[in-house]
């Protein structure tokens, strides 16, 4: 039945997508609106893939099928070891009334490996909306004003494998630690004094599984260094200018899909630049060098260690709330035990939707802070400078911001969106919650070019908003721990 479903979501999944590329094909002049519709068609269809594997996973019984499948023998013992009061369950949907109950709890999966094949309905059903929605990014390409024949579109294997390289890349290290910690607690089940000492090593894991995450993220994108070249000893000599350490500058590969950067690494070393194929190709070297700025000014601003702080604390307090909030509410703890499952539902919905206002709120801020460090990364001595001659001199460490450098950045962000098939004022959700359109951050910046006061008040004002935000959430840690007792305030 999960699987018929999968398949079903396949099919809807594909048949929205030849409506919408034959669309594009046929009515180019409708660009806009089209690229609208299909961003809302693959956030909607994200959304269902999203509700119906956790019904699958909740309801239906892929969860229970694959725990029976991945049973073992220190099943028992792991669950009372991480939960040490938890009851004995009443039957749920699905238990045979001959067996006892499914041991469960929150090491109810301890046998390594077994969370791959939980989510599989989930990548299965990711995977064949990628090759349906392949379609209609080709049509989209192809029927582009700026269309260039010379360039083929990328298979839709090369588009596939892409997007499941870019998405595995982005839960691996998460799901890592998770397995880590359930071989850890498989190993060690049977000496129950080891509980604290679990957890330690699990606390350790994570700032390891963090730091070395760069190095996972060349290995599973599969990246190469920047040939040497002009480019490499331009954005080298950027580096040096802006007093950047990294370890090195590496290309991404996307076959001509995706115009785009990303910087990765909390400290000096791993940490890479990655630029794609794409946009190196088809952006100038100074935008490219304008767009690597950005990255830097990531960095500059320290960027990822609060990301991680912010997010480490709000898990810790969002699940603490999460547990206040059931033994508060009267009766809910007790349908909620129905199903052990369901006890985390609270939860994920809880996350999902505070990630995707608070964090968002925070990142988007962020990202604009990158953006005017692009702009001071190619900017000279002269506000008012009408324009970069060969050989012109850029102001050491980011202090310069002129106009020709917020100009470039601007074209580079312009750029980005024309070629990614990116609506610029109305991508959706999904595209813009955390890095805000590229329409308003061009306004941002063009406000800036008409008044360069308004660059310090919008970095005071983030400065306060990200320090309260923070000093908040540490109050409300500090408390819910005072109410809730210490012990139970571990995440794990
Ligand atoms: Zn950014
Ligand atoms: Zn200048």
């Amino acid at each position: 039945m999960t699987w018929v479903g999968v398949a079903l979501l396949g099919m809807v999944a594909w048949l929205g997508a030849r409506v919408l590329a034959r669309a594009a094909r046929r009515q180019p002049d409708q660009r806009e609106s089209l690229l609208r519709q299909y961003s809302s068609w693959r956030f909607y269809h994200l959304i269902a893939l999203i509700s119906y594997f956790a019904a699958t996973l909740y309801l239906g019984g892929w969860g229970w099928a694959v725990q029976q499948l991945c049973e073992s023998p220190n099943t028992v013992q792991a669950s009372k070891l991480v939960w040490p009061d938890a009851e004995p369950l009443s039957p749920g949907k699905f238990s045979d009334p001959e067996q006892p109950p499914p041991a469960s709890g929150r090491a109810s999966l301890p046998v390594p490996g077994a969370d791959l094949l939980l989510l599989a309905p989930f990548v299965v059903g990711l995977v064949l909306s990628w090759a349906s929605f392949y379609d209609v990014d080709r049509a989209l390409q192809e029927s582009a004003p700026w269309s260039d024949v010379q360039t083929p579109f990328w298979s839709r294997s090369a588009y596939v494998g892409f997007h499941l390289r870019q998405n595995l890349a982005l839960i691996f290290a998460p799901l890592l630690l998770v397995m880590a910690q359930k071989a850890l607690l498989w190993t060690f089940s049977e000496k129950k004094d080891n509980v604290w000492l679990i957890q330690l090593a699990a606390l350790i894991l994570l700032p390891v599984v963090f730091v070395s995450l760069p190095w996972m993220l060349r290995i599973l994108l599969g990246l190469r260094p920047l040939p040497p070249g002009p480019l490499r000893n331009r954005l080298l000599g950027a580096a040096r200018r802006l007093d950047f350490r990294f370890s090195n500058i590496l290309l991404w590969n996307t076959h001509g899909g995706v115009a785009n950067a990303m910087v990765a690494g909390v400290l000096p070393v791993p940490r890479y630049v990655l630029l794609t194929d794409r946009l190196i190709n088809e952006l100038s070297p100074d935008e490219v060098e304008a767009v690597f700025g950005h990255e830097v000014g990531h960095v500059k601003h320290h960027h990822m260690l609060y990301y991680v702080g912010f997010l480490l604390i709000s898990v810790t307090v969002v699940a603490a709330f999460c547990d206040l909030l059931i033994t508060w509410v009267p009766g809910l703890e007790a349908r909620l035990r129905f199903n052990e499952d369901w006890t985390k539902i609270p939860f994920i919905g809880i996350i999902g939707a505070y990630i995707f206002v608070v964090f968002g709120f925070v990142s988007r801020r962020c990202e604009r802070q990158a953006d005017i460090f692009g702009c001071r990364a190619v900017s000279c001595a002269r506000p008012d400078c009408a324009g970069h001659a060969e050989g012109v001199t850029l102001l050491p460490g980011g202090r310069g911001l002129c106009a020709t450098g917020i100009r470039t950045f601007i074209d580079a962000l312009e750029k980005v969106a024309r070629l990614n098939g990116m609506s610029r004022s109305k991508p959706g959700w999904l595209q813009s919650w955390q890095h805000s359109t590229i329409a308003r951050r061009v306004e941002f910046l063009q406000g800036v070019l008409a008044e360069p006061a308004l660059e310090g008040r919008f970095q005071r004002t983030v400065g306060r908003v990200k320090w309260a935000l923070l000093v908040g959430l540490v109050a409300v840690l500090v408390l819910l721990g005072a109410l809730q007792g210490w012990d139970r305030m571990v995440p794990f």
